[in-house]
């Protein structure tokens, strides 16, 4: 049966999806709101993504591909400013968001909001335009208060995703974790939840083989472990400084740690100077943010990847490394457990205790198969992550919201 064109209009205020990626809040949301709109406007909807103006050299409007626009909206000084000075320009961007609407004659069928700051926007609209408020949280303020890593998040943060959670009609959570959290931390309605996973740009994201990568990138022989990521305390990235002494009978070991930014100075100059501590800092560097774009020679010219966060969402970089063929090893967070095949495309260890990481690592280091046939059954275990299927999963949830939302009441 044909799928009924929507017209969605996607909220990311405080996030944009054509950022810097990598940088202090700036990374798997972004990509997420990006690809998905992309994809969806492929598949012949309408999207346009709304987001705060925060660099005097962005145009108002960026074609993000077929039928998917994006939409920079002022609201507060044109620059990065902190995510609870952009909570109190949420009333200007609202404002500014109908007043584009009104001037360019749009309606829409739904709101697709992401993270609490969105759900404001996303809530006030609703009221507005009479249509369905789809939210979608990508990390809990309760989940990470409760693990008590970095800053703590603010009270206003906890409430508003509680009343999100009563008021929207809709949550996306990518993984069952994040559903039951929802329910456990802010009463969520079960039945209000759609479990849909992140993707993966399958295209973007492919093997190259380890020797051109290395190549094209100036790295010799060393055997490399990847981390990719925001530079936050969450990402558990002292955990696996800490693992490499454990792994120094490993010939020419060193350890990339990508991602960066002006805001993650300080977070680096502490790991370095960790590194340091630990007698290591010639086999630690930090090159900084990285193009998405280059990414995948990356990955492939690591021999593996790890993620050692305390806390993920979902945990988008797995994908990205096993859609190029580098195995994983990562905590148990986010849905890493359904995508990485203990033993086979890597191993989920309970908790990032140094010694667990190091285990694993040289695990994998011994075990490691580069032949072709083992990286493309690495990359063969993600395909079913393409957005061309997660875009259709949230339409198909869309479509139930919007079926609900129409239906008269008995
Ligand atoms: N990323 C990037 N360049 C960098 C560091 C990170 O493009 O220098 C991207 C990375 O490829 C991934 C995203 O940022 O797509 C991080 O997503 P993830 O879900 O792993 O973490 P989050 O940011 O949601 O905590």
């Amino acid at each position: 049966m044909p799928v009924k064109q929507l017209r969605i209009a996607m909220v990311s205020a405080h996030s944009c999806p054509i950022g810097n990626l990598g940088a202090k809040d700036t990374g798997g949301m972004s990509v997420y709101v990006r690809e998905l709109a992309h994809e969806l406007g492929k598949q012949g909807h309408l999207v346009d993504v709304y987001t705060r103006a925060h660099d005097p050299k962005d145009r108002q409007t960026y074609e993000l591909g077929q039928n998917a626009r994006l939409i920079h909206l002022e609201a507060g000084e044109v620059e990065d400013i902190q995510k609870l000075i952009v909570y109190s320009y949420l009333p200007d961007f609202a404002y500014n968001l109908e007043n584009f609407r009104k001037h360019n004659d749009l309606q829409y069928d739904l709101i697709f909001s992401h993270y609490w700051l969105s759900g404001l926007v996303g809530e006030y609209l609703q009221q507005r335009w009479n249509v369905p408020h789809i939210t979608m949280f990508h990390t809990l303020g309760a989940v990470k208060n409760t693990i008590g890593i970095g800053e703590d998040e603010p009270g206003l943060r906890i409430e508003t995703e509680r009343g999100l959670t009563q008021n929207c009609h809709h949550i996306i959570a990518p993984t069952e974790k994040e559903k039951e959290e929802l329910i456990l931390h802010y009463s969520a309605l079960p039945g209000r939840i759609g479990v849909v996973p992140c993707g993966v740009n399958l295209e973007q994201f492919k093997p190259v083989s380890k020797e051109s990568a290395r190549q094209y990138l100036g790295f010799g022989n060393d055997k490399i472990i990847l981390f990719v990521g925001r530079i936050d305390p969450l990402k558990g990235i002292d955990k696996l400084i800490k693992a490499m002494p454990y792994l120094q009978n490993i010939q020419g070991l060193r350890l990339m740690v990508i991602g960066g930014g002006e805001h993650s100075q300080r977070e680096i100059e502490r790991l370095q100077k960790l590194a340091c501590n630990l007698n290591i800092q010639d086999s630690v560097t930090f090159p900084g943010l990285i193009k998405h774009e280059q990414l995948p020679y990356f990955y492939s010219a690591a021999d593996a990847c790890v993620i050692p966060s305390y806390y993920e969402s979902f945990g988008m970089v797995a994908l990205e490394s096993l859609a190029c063929g580098t195995p994983v090893v990562a905590t148990d967070v986010g849905n890493l457990k359904s995508v990485i095949r203990q033993g086979e495309t890597g191993y989920v260890i309970t908790d990032n205790a140094p010694h667990h990481l190091a285990d694993k690592i040289t695990l994998l280091l011994s075990r490691l198969s580069t032949d072709t046939e083992s990286v493309l059954s690495i990359r063969a275990s993600v395909s079913r992550f393409s957005w061309s299927n997660i875009a259709e999963a949230i339409i198909r949830e869309c479509q139930l919201v919007l079926a609900n939302y129409l239906a008269p009441v008995s």
